[in-house]
């Protein structure tokens, strides 16, 4: 049986490479030995059966439904009844069960706080927990090290690798700093050679800084644009309005790294993080200052992500965040100690900020701002890649969304503003088989999303317990 099988495998795999040198099209790279202990679902042909399906575009669940999934697409979505498993499919009764498209998340990094202004890189053990928790596609929000974000995402990408796809952002683009691991540019002209450089390497997107300049910030979206990438920013020095102004596509942190509020601000100069965050705490959302912000940037088609699960991990009183066990115990023990200290500070201004930032987020989405949704694995820790995505979604939530809602930004949103909805962020036939299977429905409970039983990349079912065990205990070496 199992001999036969092999064959069989072996006779399509050379019918499939002859088409691929005559057709062009990309096949499914052959699992290697490094990947397949992670791997559960590996056929041709998969049917989930009895599914019910939360397609990303924010309708209604449909129960009872049947998704079939050949070479790595979704080649049919039917009732049940009416979508017949091929005979060669391998068959999984989701009975009980919920898929959603693969998560597309914005603000992710290979990196993580593990001493006094020191990022561990920590890529090799951070892919697989993104992708066992659900993540098909990422975009790294700055890196603090220079290759890992390209070449991991070229490991993924020839199947060497589990993990998601990754946009890959280039090493920060900032003016003067004191970080060790950032470089610090002199001026407009570097801003624009270190754009070219790094592209030139493989990098597909950028981030800016909270010490850049209006001037250098100008030259990196030039420099950018012309080589169709996108820029993003954590901004301080620059205002939101100022950095819309000049073009760029997205902004981090909701409203928190908003510095267009303090009074006193000087161009080009940063007050520091905790200024402008006095003043976001106490921004009315209805105020003329605030719904201008709103209307500028959505004229101006500038996405907004949300990180809300960083902020969650500074703000006292929230629960202790999922996945803290699966770090290297002095790095645990670390956390828990930030974790107190922030669960004593009763002046934070986190307090009042955390749910107005919630607050702001809505208002722009109502206002038609896309708001797109990430995690920011930075901070004083806690905020651990895979465990946090689905925290991430939680948050949304909690912020005022419906479940519908916040799974449509954490899965469309994203393929939008990556400008690749049409292969990835919902499920739909022809659409590359990116989906998670969740325990229980998440259209109800949210919570239930992080019940994830396989994650399918590229139609290869992925078994998140194996890839978490994989590296338990050991996040924060590699
Ligand atoms: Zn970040």
């Amino acid at each position: 049986m199992m001999l036969r099988r092999l064959i069989v495998c072996t006779v399509s795999g050379v019918v499939a490479a002859v088409a691929a040198v005559t057709t062009g099209v990309a096949q499914r790279p052959p699992i290697p030995n490094s990947v397949k202990p992670f791997v559960s679902v590996d056929a041709p042909v998969v049917a989930l059966v009895n599914a019910r399906v939360i397609d990303g575009t924010g309708g209604p669940a449909r129960t009872d439904h049947t998704l079939i999934l050949r070479d790595g697409r979704i080649a049919a979505l039917g009732e049940t009844a009416r979508t017949p498993p091929p005979p060669d499919a391998r068959v999984i009764d989701l009975a009980g069960k919920t898929v959603i498209p693969g998560l597309v998340m914005l603000h992710e990094h290979l990196y993580y706080p593990v001493g006094p202004g020191v990022y561990g890189q920590l890529g090799q053990s951070f892919v697989r927990l993104y992708l066992a928790g659900g993540v098909t596609t990422m975009r790294t929000g700055g890196n603090m090290n220079g290759f890992m974000d390209l070449n991991l995402k070229r490991g993924v990408e020839e199947g060497r690798v589990a993990g998601p796809a990754i946009d890959a952002t280039a090493p920060y683009v900032n003016g003067a700093n004191t970080f060790v691991q950032m470089r610090s540019m002199a001026d407009a002209d570097e801003a624009r050679r270190q754009v070219a450089y790094w592209a030139d390497m493989g990098a597909t997107s950028f981030k800016a800084y909270m010490q850049i300049s209006r001037a250098q910030l100008g030259a990196v979206i030039q420099e950018a644009h012309k080589r169709g990438l996108k820029v993003t920013g954590h901004l301080c020095s620059v205002t939101y309005a100022e950095a819309a102004g000049l073009g760029i596509d997205n902004l981090e942190h909701g409203f928190f790294a908003a510095t267009d509020f303090v009074t006193d601000k000087q161009p080009d100069v940063c007050p520091g993080q905790g200024g402008g965050q006095q003043t976001i705490a106490a921004l009315d959302e209805g105020s003329p200052g605030f719904r201008a912000l709103v209307r500028t940037l959505v004229d101006r088609r500038v996405a907004l992500t949300s990180t809300l699960t960083i902020f969650e991990t500074l703000t006292p009183g929230r629960p202790m965040p999922p996945g803290v066990d699966v770090l290297l115990p002095l790095l645990r023990e670390q956390f828990e100690q930030n974790y107190r200290r922030t669960a004593d500070n009763t002046a934070s201004v986190y307090r009042e900020l955390f749910p107005k930032a919630m607050a702001l987020e809505r208002a722009f989405v109502k206002a038609g701002g896309l708001l797109v949704v990430g995690t920011d694995p930075t901070g004083g820790g806690g905020v651990v890649p895979g465990f946090a995505n689905q925290r991430a979604v939680e948050l949304l939530v909690e912020a005022g969304f419906s479940p519908l809602e916040a799974i449509s930004i954490a899965t469309l949103n994203g393929a939008r503003y990556l400008g690749r909805e049409a292969a990835i962020g919902t499920i739909a036939p022809g659409k590359q088989a990116d989906l998670v299977v969740v325990d229980g429905d998440p259209s109800r409970a949210i919570a239930d999303i992080r019940k994830v039983e396989t994650v399918f990349r590229l139609g290869v079912g992925y078994d998140p317990k194996a890839l978490v065990a994989s590296v338990t205990g050991r996040v924060g070496l590699w």
